[in-house]
Protein backbone atom coordinates (compact mmCIF):
# COMPACT_ATOMS: atom_id res chain seq x y z
CA UNK A 1 0.00 0.00 0.00
CA UNK A 2 1.76 3.46 -1.08
CA UNK A 3 2.17 5.54 2.12
CA UNK A 4 2.03 9.05 2.79
CA UNK A 5 5.29 11.20 1.49
CA UNK A 6 7.31 11.90 4.83
CA UNK A 7 7.73 16.51 4.59
CA UNK A 8 10.15 17.90 6.29
CA UNK A 9 11.19 21.76 6.20
CA UNK A 10 14.98 22.97 6.83
CA UNK A 11 16.03 26.60 7.39
CA UNK A 12 19.56 27.76 7.31
CA UNK A 13 19.81 30.71 9.43
CA UNK A 14 23.14 32.27 8.93
CA UNK A 15 23.19 36.34 8.75
CA UNK A 16 24.65 38.24 11.71
CA UNK A 17 24.53 41.60 9.53
CA UNK A 18 21.22 42.61 9.75
CA UNK A 19 18.53 43.04 12.78
CA UNK A 20 15.85 42.48 11.31
CA UNK A 21 16.99 38.71 9.89
CA UNK A 22 16.70 38.19 13.62
CA UNK A 23 12.56 38.90 13.82
CA UNK A 24 13.01 37.15 10.15
CA UNK A 25 13.32 33.97 12.14
CA UNK A 26 10.65 34.69 14.86
CA UNK A 27 7.83 35.52 11.93
CA UNK A 28 8.72 31.97 10.20
CA UNK A 29 8.99 29.95 13.61
CA UNK A 30 5.61 31.68 14.63
CA UNK A 31 3.90 31.09 11.43
CA UNK A 32 4.94 27.13 11.33
CA UNK A 33 3.62 26.66 14.87
CA UNK A 34 0.49 28.47 13.90
CA UNK A 35 0.02 25.62 11.34
CA UNK A 36 1.20 23.12 14.02
CA UNK A 37 4.58 22.17 11.53
CA UNK A 38 7.35 21.88 13.51
CA UNK A 39 10.72 22.52 10.92
CA UNK A 40 14.31 22.48 11.49
CA UNK A 41 16.33 25.55 12.44
CA UNK A 42 19.81 25.27 11.57
CA UNK A 43 21.88 28.13 13.26
CA UNK A 44 25.38 29.57 12.58
CA UNK A 45 27.72 30.01 15.48
CA UNK A 46 28.17 33.35 14.42
CA UNK A 47 24.61 33.94 14.34
CA UNK A 48 23.93 32.63 17.95
CA UNK A 49 27.13 35.40 18.81
CA UNK A 50 25.18 38.16 16.85
CA UNK A 51 21.55 36.98 18.80
CA UNK A 52 23.44 37.38 22.34
CA UNK A 53 25.13 40.84 21.00
CA UNK A 54 21.74 41.83 20.16
CA UNK A 55 20.30 40.85 22.77
CA UNK A 56 17.49 38.42 21.32
CA UNK A 57 17.82 35.17 22.77
CA UNK A 58 13.46 35.70 22.59
CA UNK A 59 14.77 33.80 19.10
CA UNK A 60 15.55 30.85 20.61
CA UNK A 61 12.28 30.96 22.29
CA UNK A 62 10.28 31.37 19.45
CA UNK A 63 11.61 27.73 18.16
CA UNK A 64 10.47 26.10 21.17
CA UNK A 65 8.41 24.19 18.88
CA UNK A 66 11.01 23.36 16.03
CA UNK A 67 14.09 21.57 15.84
CA UNK A 68 17.45 23.64 16.39
CA UNK A 69 20.47 22.44 14.07
CA UNK A 70 24.07 23.58 13.73
CA UNK A 71 25.22 25.67 10.44
CA UNK A 72 28.99 25.61 10.83
CA UNK A 73 30.78 28.15 13.22
CA UNK A 74 31.73 30.70 10.56
CA UNK A 75 29.70 30.26 7.04
CA UNK A 76 31.83 32.18 4.25
CA UNK A 77 34.47 33.37 6.86
CA UNK A 78 37.61 32.52 5.31
CA UNK A 79 39.04 30.38 6.07
CA UNK A 80 36.05 27.92 5.22
CA UNK A 81 35.43 24.26 5.68
CA UNK A 82 36.69 23.12 2.34
CA UNK A 83 39.35 25.40 3.33
CA UNK A 84 40.57 24.93 6.28
CA UNK A 85 40.42 20.75 4.99
CA UNK A 86 42.32 21.72 2.27
CA UNK A 87 45.99 20.59 3.30
CA UNK A 88 44.34 17.80 5.82
CA UNK A 89 44.12 13.92 4.79
CA UNK A 90 41.64 11.75 6.71
CA UNK A 91 42.37 11.63 10.77
CA UNK A 92 43.83 15.26 11.20
CA UNK A 93 41.01 16.56 8.98
CA UNK A 94 38.21 14.99 11.10
CA UNK A 95 40.69 16.79 13.60
CA UNK A 96 40.20 19.51 12.57
CA UNK A 97 36.09 20.13 11.85
CA UNK A 98 35.85 18.89 15.45
CA UNK A 99 38.42 21.79 16.83
CA UNK A 100 36.71 24.59 14.70
CA UNK A 101 33.36 23.99 14.77
CA UNK A 102 32.92 22.61 18.43
CA UNK A 103 33.09 26.35 19.61
CA UNK A 104 29.62 27.25 18.09
CA UNK A 105 28.25 23.84 18.72
CA UNK A 106 27.65 24.25 22.35
CA UNK A 107 27.05 27.72 21.80
CA UNK A 108 23.90 26.87 20.60
CA UNK A 109 23.42 23.83 22.48
CA UNK A 110 23.95 26.25 25.82
CA UNK A 111 21.56 29.05 24.93
CA UNK A 112 19.09 26.68 23.45
CA UNK A 113 19.11 24.05 26.36
CA UNK A 114 18.76 21.71 23.10
CA UNK A 115 20.00 19.14 21.42
CA UNK A 116 21.19 19.74 17.81
CA UNK A 117 19.26 17.75 15.39
CA UNK A 118 21.39 17.69 12.81
CA UNK A 119 24.40 19.85 10.83
CA UNK A 120 23.53 21.23 7.40
CA UNK A 121 26.15 22.10 4.87
CA UNK A 122 26.81 25.76 4.76
CA UNK A 123 26.33 26.92 1.01
CA UNK A 124 28.87 24.51 -1.03
CA UNK A 125 31.55 24.38 1.28
CA UNK A 126 32.11 20.98 2.24
CA UNK A 127 34.28 17.69 2.75
CA UNK A 128 33.83 14.40 4.06
CA UNK A 129 35.60 14.59 7.26
CA UNK A 130 32.22 16.99 8.23
CA UNK A 131 30.31 13.95 8.24
CA UNK A 132 33.30 12.04 9.61
CA UNK A 133 33.27 13.95 12.76
CA UNK A 134 29.85 14.20 13.89
CA UNK A 135 29.73 11.71 16.26
CA UNK A 136 32.37 13.88 17.79
CA UNK A 137 30.51 16.63 18.23
CA UNK A 138 27.40 14.61 19.18
CA UNK A 139 25.33 15.42 16.14
CA UNK A 140 22.81 12.70 14.83
CA UNK A 141 22.71 13.30 11.26
CA UNK A 142 23.92 15.75 8.39
CA UNK A 143 21.51 17.92 5.51
CA UNK A 144 22.92 18.55 2.48
CA UNK A 145 25.65 16.05 2.18
CA UNK A 146 27.62 15.45 -0.97
CA UNK A 147 27.56 11.95 -0.47
CA UNK A 148 24.11 9.70 -2.05
CA UNK A 149 23.70 6.29 -2.70
CA UNK A 150 22.89 6.42 -6.49
CA UNK A 151 19.68 4.63 -5.55
CA UNK A 152 17.97 7.97 -4.73
CA UNK A 153 17.83 6.42 -1.32
CA UNK A 154 17.56 9.36 1.46
CA UNK A 155 18.68 9.35 4.17
CA UNK A 156 21.94 6.96 4.01
CA UNK A 157 25.16 6.56 5.94
CA UNK A 158 28.49 7.55 4.38
CA UNK A 159 31.42 8.08 6.33
CA UNK A 160 30.15 6.82 9.32
CA UNK A 161 27.10 9.38 9.70
CA UNK A 162 23.62 9.42 8.86
CA UNK A 163 22.96 12.04 5.75
CA UNK A 164 20.90 13.44 3.27
CA UNK A 165 21.69 14.58 0.13
CA UNK A 166 21.61 17.78 -1.03
CA UNK A 167 20.92 16.79 -4.09
CA UNK A 168 17.48 15.19 -3.36
CA UNK A 169 16.48 18.07 -1.38
CA UNK A 170 13.44 20.49 -2.83
CA UNK A 171 14.71 24.19 -2.73
CA UNK A 172 15.70 26.57 -2.04
CA UNK A 173 11.72 27.34 -1.55
CA UNK A 174 12.13 30.75 -0.79
CA UNK A 175 13.08 31.70 -5.05
CA UNK A 176 9.84 31.08 -5.59
CA UNK A 177 8.02 32.96 -3.37
CA UNK A 178 9.57 36.06 -4.20
CA UNK A 179 7.86 36.12 -7.97
CA UNK A 180 3.87 35.32 -8.55
CA UNK A 181 4.69 33.35 -12.09
CA UNK A 182 6.81 31.38 -10.17
CA UNK A 183 4.75 30.85 -6.96
CA UNK A 184 1.83 29.66 -9.48
CA UNK A 185 4.56 27.24 -10.99
CA UNK A 186 5.61 25.94 -7.24
CA UNK A 187 1.78 25.24 -6.02
CA UNK A 188 1.41 23.71 -10.20
CA UNK A 189 4.63 21.51 -9.38
CA UNK A 190 3.42 20.41 -5.76
CA UNK A 191 1.08 17.16 -6.34
CA UNK A 192 3.70 15.67 -8.26
CA UNK A 193 6.67 16.64 -6.37
CA UNK A 194 4.68 15.02 -3.31
CA UNK A 195 3.49 11.61 -5.38
CA UNK A 196 7.20 11.37 -6.55
CA UNK A 197 7.99 11.07 -2.81
CA UNK A 198 5.23 9.18 -1.63
CA UNK A 199 5.97 6.46 -4.29
CA UNK A 200 9.97 6.73 -3.36
CA UNK A 201 11.14 3.54 -1.41
CA UNK A 202 11.94 6.21 1.88
CA UNK A 203 9.10 8.22 1.39
CA UNK A 204 10.82 10.90 2.23
CA UNK A 205 10.33 14.95 1.17
CA UNK A 206 12.52 17.36 2.36
CA UNK A 207 11.68 21.00 1.73
CA UNK A 208 14.34 23.29 1.79
CA UNK A 209 12.78 26.59 2.48
CA UNK A 210 15.95 28.72 2.82
CA UNK A 211 16.90 31.76 4.49
CA UNK A 212 15.47 33.99 7.02
CA UNK A 213 17.56 36.68 5.29
CA UNK A 214 16.29 36.12 2.45
CA UNK A 215 12.37 37.57 3.69
CA UNK A 216 14.23 40.31 4.83
CA UNK A 217 17.11 41.57 2.36
CA UNK A 218 17.17 41.50 -1.26
CA UNK A 219 20.94 39.55 -1.87
CA UNK A 220 22.98 37.32 0.83
CA UNK A 221 24.65 38.82 3.21
CA UNK A 222 27.89 36.78 2.90
CA UNK A 223 28.48 37.60 -0.84
CA UNK A 224 28.78 41.00 -0.45
CA UNK A 225 31.58 40.75 2.49
CA UNK A 226 33.28 37.22 1.59
CA UNK A 227 33.33 36.51 -2.10
CA UNK A 228 36.12 35.03 -3.84
CA UNK A 229 38.44 34.23 -0.72
CA UNK A 230 38.42 37.82 1.06
CA UNK A 231 37.62 38.41 4.63
CA UNK A 232 36.82 42.27 5.58
CA UNK A 233 39.16 44.69 7.12
CA UNK A 234 39.37 43.63 10.97
CA UNK A 235 37.76 46.17 12.29
CA UNK A 236 35.82 48.12 9.46
CA UNK A 237 31.88 46.72 9.33
CA UNK A 238 30.27 44.18 7.53
CA UNK A 239 28.69 45.11 4.31
CA UNK A 240 24.38 45.01 4.92
CA UNK A 241 22.67 43.74 2.18
CA UNK A 242 19.88 45.82 0.60
CA UNK A 243 16.64 45.31 2.43
CA UNK A 244 13.33 44.05 1.26
CA UNK A 245 10.55 46.40 1.06
CA UNK A 246 8.24 45.18 4.32
CA UNK A 247 5.17 44.36 2.02
CA UNK A 248 7.45 42.05 -0.01
CA UNK A 249 8.37 40.52 3.02
CA UNK A 250 4.41 39.53 3.54
CA UNK A 251 3.90 38.37 0.70
CA UNK A 252 6.61 36.13 0.64
CA UNK A 253 5.26 34.68 4.15
CA UNK A 254 1.74 34.93 3.19
CA UNK A 255 2.88 32.81 0.01
CA UNK A 256 4.89 30.31 2.67
CA UNK A 257 1.66 30.19 4.72
CA UNK A 258 -0.18 29.20 1.48
CA UNK A 259 2.64 26.64 0.12
CA UNK A 260 2.13 24.73 4.08
CA UNK A 261 -1.32 24.73 3.12
CA UNK A 262 -1.32 22.98 -0.09
CA UNK A 263 0.85 20.29 1.28
CA UNK A 264 -1.09 19.94 4.55
CA UNK A 265 -4.05 19.26 1.48
CA UNK A 266 -2.14 16.58 -0.37
CA UNK A 267 -3.82 13.42 1.13
CA UNK A 268 -0.11 12.04 0.47
CA UNK A 269 1.95 14.02 2.31
CA UNK A 270 2.22 14.53 6.12
CA UNK A 271 4.69 16.58 8.22
CA UNK A 272 7.08 15.46 10.60
CA UNK A 273 9.51 17.14 12.67
CA UNK A 274 13.42 16.33 11.64
CA UNK A 275 14.54 14.92 15.01
CA UNK A 276 11.53 12.48 14.81
CA UNK A 277 12.63 11.29 11.48
CA UNK A 278 16.36 10.96 12.45
CA UNK A 279 15.62 9.04 15.51
CA UNK A 280 13.01 7.13 13.42
CA UNK A 281 15.93 5.88 10.77
CA UNK A 282 19.22 5.76 13.22
CA UNK A 283 18.06 2.34 13.69
CA UNK A 284 20.26 -0.53 13.39
CA UNK A 285 19.34 -3.39 10.59
CA UNK A 286 18.30 -6.85 12.53
CA UNK A 287 20.99 -9.36 11.64
CA UNK A 288 18.67 -12.63 12.02
CA UNK A 289 20.95 -15.78 10.53
CA UNK A 290 20.85 -15.69 6.73
CA UNK A 291 21.52 -11.91 6.54
CA UNK A 292 24.89 -13.18 5.02
CA UNK A 293 23.13 -14.69 2.52
CA UNK A 294 20.74 -11.78 1.66
CA UNK A 295 23.97 -9.52 1.77
CA UNK A 296 25.65 -11.18 -0.70
CA UNK A 297 22.85 -11.54 -3.01
CA UNK A 298 22.13 -8.13 -3.16
CA UNK A 299 26.18 -7.60 -3.93
CA UNK A 300 26.70 -9.44 -6.88
CA UNK A 301 27.22 -8.01 -10.29
CA UNK A 302 29.73 -5.90 -12.40
CA UNK A 303 29.65 -3.16 -9.70
CA UNK A 304 30.25 -2.64 -6.29
CA UNK A 305 26.81 -1.32 -4.92
CA UNK A 306 25.89 1.27 -2.30
CA UNK A 307 22.02 0.60 -1.96
CA UNK A 308 21.85 -2.32 0.77
CA UNK A 309 20.08 -1.76 3.64
CA UNK A 310 22.36 -4.10 5.30
CA UNK A 311 25.97 -3.24 4.75
CA UNK A 312 28.55 -0.82 3.19
CA UNK A 313 30.63 -2.56 1.07
CA UNK A 314 33.51 -1.91 3.14
CA UNK A 315 31.51 -3.51 5.80
CA UNK A 316 30.96 -6.61 3.45
CA UNK A 317 34.83 -6.50 2.75
CA UNK A 318 35.80 -6.78 6.63
CA UNK A 319 33.13 -9.56 6.85
CA UNK A 320 33.80 -11.56 3.93
CA UNK A 321 37.90 -11.05 5.48
CA UNK A 322 36.90 -12.22 9.00
CA UNK A 323 34.55 -14.72 7.50
CA UNK A 324 38.53 -16.25 6.43
CA UNK A 325 39.78 -16.06 9.78
CA UNK A 326 37.12 -18.44 10.66
CA UNK A 327 34.62 -16.32 12.44
CA UNK A 328 30.75 -17.82 11.70
CA UNK A 329 29.58 -14.27 9.79
CA UNK A 330 26.20 -15.49 9.71
CA UNK A 331 26.14 -15.72 13.53
CA UNK A 332 28.27 -12.82 14.31
CA UNK A 333 26.48 -10.26 11.95
CA UNK A 334 28.42 -7.66 10.19
CA UNK A 335 30.08 -5.46 12.92
CA UNK A 336 30.19 -2.25 13.25
CA UNK A 337 30.80 1.32 10.73
CA UNK A 338 33.75 0.53 8.28
CA UNK A 339 34.99 3.79 6.80
CA UNK A 340 36.37 3.32 3.01
CA UNK A 341 40.08 3.66 2.63
CA UNK A 342 41.72 6.82 4.22
CA UNK A 343 45.65 6.47 3.78
CA UNK A 344 47.23 8.31 1.50
CA UNK A 345 48.86 6.51 -1.29
CA UNK A 346 52.18 5.86 -0.72
CA UNK A 347 53.91 7.06 -4.08
CA UNK A 348 56.89 4.36 -4.16
CA UNK A 349 54.13 1.54 -4.10
CA UNK A 350 52.92 0.29 -6.83
CA UNK A 351 49.85 -2.19 -6.46
CA UNK A 352 51.16 -5.83 -7.54
CA UNK A 353 49.58 -9.12 -6.94
CA UNK A 354 50.12 -12.40 -9.60
CA UNK A 355 47.13 -13.84 -10.80
CA UNK A 356 46.15 -15.93 -8.19
CA UNK A 357 46.64 -16.38 -4.36
CA UNK A 358 47.77 -19.76 -2.10
CA UNK A 359 45.21 -20.10 0.63
CA UNK A 360 48.07 -19.01 3.03
CA UNK A 361 48.87 -15.38 1.00
CA UNK A 362 44.57 -15.02 0.82
CA UNK A 363 44.45 -15.44 4.61
CA UNK A 364 47.10 -12.82 5.30
CA UNK A 365 45.56 -10.65 2.93
CA UNK A 366 42.62 -10.96 4.50
CA UNK A 367 44.18 -10.71 7.90
CA UNK A 368 45.96 -7.41 7.16
CA UNK A 369 42.77 -6.15 5.99
CA UNK A 370 40.99 -7.45 9.78
CA UNK A 371 44.47 -5.49 11.41
CA UNK A 372 43.54 -2.36 9.74
CA UNK A 373 40.49 -1.75 10.48
CA UNK A 374 40.88 -3.09 14.14
CA UNK A 375 43.46 0.30 14.34
CA UNK A 376 42.16 2.74 11.77
CA UNK A 377 38.10 1.88 11.38
CA UNK A 378 38.92 2.16 7.71
CA UNK A 379 39.34 -0.54 5.08
CA UNK A 380 42.93 -0.77 3.78
CA UNK A 381 43.47 0.98 0.09
CA UNK A 382 46.01 -2.40 -0.56
CA UNK A 383 45.68 -5.55 1.23
CA UNK A 384 49.16 -6.51 1.91
CA UNK A 385 51.29 -9.72 2.16
CA UNK A 386 55.43 -10.24 1.74
CA UNK A 387 55.70 -8.51 -1.51
CA UNK A 388 51.94 -8.31 -2.58
CA UNK A 389 49.64 -6.08 -2.41
CA UNK A 390 46.27 -6.16 -3.53
CA UNK A 391 43.60 -3.33 -4.23
CA UNK A 392 40.58 -3.79 -2.18
CA UNK A 393 38.52 -3.89 -4.87
CA UNK A 394 40.20 -6.48 -6.32
CA UNK A 395 40.04 -8.24 -2.97
CA UNK A 396 36.39 -7.73 -2.76
CA UNK A 397 35.10 -9.14 -5.93
CA UNK A 398 37.68 -12.36 -5.57
CA UNK A 399 36.20 -13.15 -2.16
CA UNK A 400 32.86 -12.72 -3.54
CA UNK A 401 33.50 -14.97 -6.72
CA UNK A 402 34.39 -17.46 -4.28
CA UNK A 403 31.81 -17.63 -1.54
CA UNK A 404 29.60 -17.85 -5.10
CA UNK A 405 31.08 -21.04 -6.19
CA UNK A 406 30.41 -22.66 -2.92
CA UNK A 407 28.07 -20.17 -0.37
CA UNK A 408 28.01 -22.70 2.29
CA UNK A 409 31.76 -24.14 2.46
CA UNK A 410 33.44 -20.83 0.46
CA UNK A 411 35.22 -19.30 3.35
CA UNK A 412 35.65 -22.12 5.22
CA UNK A 413 37.50 -24.22 3.81
CA UNK A 414 39.60 -22.60 1.29
CA UNK A 415 40.45 -24.12 -2.29
CA UNK A 416 44.75 -24.50 -2.63
CA UNK A 417 44.88 -21.46 -4.91
CA UNK A 418 42.26 -18.48 -5.25
CA UNK A 419 42.02 -16.48 -8.96
CA UNK A 420 42.25 -12.94 -8.07
CA UNK A 421 39.42 -11.17 -10.35
CA UNK A 422 39.30 -7.59 -10.89
CA UNK A 423 37.00 -5.02 -10.74
CA UNK A 424 36.37 -0.97 -10.99
CA UNK A 425 38.35 0.08 -7.71
CA UNK A 426 35.25 2.56 -6.70
CA UNK A 427 31.56 2.26 -6.82
CA UNK A 428 30.31 3.90 -9.54
CA UNK A 429 28.64 6.19 -7.68
CA UNK A 430 31.76 7.71 -6.68
CA UNK A 431 32.41 9.44 -10.43
CA UNK A 432 28.42 11.24 -9.97
CA UNK A 433 29.67 12.53 -6.40
CA UNK A 434 32.82 13.84 -7.24
CA UNK A 435 31.37 15.49 -10.38
CA UNK A 436 28.68 16.85 -8.47
CA UNK A 437 31.08 18.51 -5.73
CA UNK A 438 34.38 19.46 -8.19
CA UNK A 439 31.79 21.61 -9.87
CA UNK A 440 30.10 22.89 -6.89
CA UNK A 441 32.52 23.31 -4.48
CA UNK A 442 34.89 26.12 -6.12
CA UNK A 443 32.21 28.85 -6.17
CA UNK A 444 32.63 32.45 -4.84
CA UNK A 445 32.62 31.26 -1.38
CA UNK A 446 36.29 30.05 -1.96
CA UNK A 447 39.79 31.00 -3.26
CA UNK A 448 40.09 30.74 -6.36
CA UNK A 449 42.86 28.91 -6.26
CA UNK A 450 41.22 26.11 -3.61
CA UNK A 451 42.46 22.70 -4.40
CA UNK A 452 40.56 20.40 -3.72
CA UNK A 453 42.63 16.84 -4.84
CA UNK A 454 43.11 15.09 -1.62
CA UNK A 455 39.11 16.18 -0.41
CA UNK A 456 37.61 14.62 -3.47
CA UNK A 457 40.20 11.47 -3.22
CA UNK A 458 38.87 11.15 0.60
CA UNK A 459 35.36 11.86 -1.04
CA UNK A 460 35.56 9.03 -3.64
CA UNK A 461 37.26 6.61 -1.03
CA UNK A 462 34.38 6.72 1.25
CA UNK A 463 31.94 5.61 -1.21
CA UNK A 464 32.73 2.49 0.30
CA UNK A 465 31.01 3.30 3.66
CA UNK A 466 27.61 4.34 1.43
CA UNK A 467 24.89 2.33 2.49
CA UNK A 468 20.76 3.15 2.47
CA UNK A 469 19.36 3.53 6.02
CA UNK A 470 17.63 1.13 7.60
CA UNK A 471 13.32 1.45 7.17
CA UNK A 472 11.76 1.44 10.49
ZN1 LIG B 1 24.17 28.85 4.70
Amino acid sequence: MPGKAQVFLTFDVEDPVTPASDDAVVWLAELLRDKGVSAAFFITGDKARALVRRQRLDVFEALRSHDIGYHTNHHSTHPTIAEYLEPCGWADGVAEVARRERSGADLIRDLSGRQLCGFATAGTSWGPQVPGALAELDIPAHVHSFSRTGGGHNPHWYAGALCFARSEATGPVEDDLQDPARFTDLIGRLPQTIRRAAQSEDRILHLYIGHPTMFVNQEFWDGLNYASGRNPDPGSALVAPPPRPSADTRTMLDRLARFIDAVRASPEAEFVAFSDLVAARRITPVFSEGWFATALAEAAGPNIGTTSRLVSPAQLLHALCRGIQGEDIDRAGPGGEVLGPVERPRSAEQPGHPVRLDDKQLREVADSVCRTVAATGALPALARTDGIAVPAATLYSSLLDLVARDPAEGLRSLPGTVPLSTRAELPPVADEISEHYNRRVRRWMHRPDLDVTELTRLTRAQTWSLRAAAAA
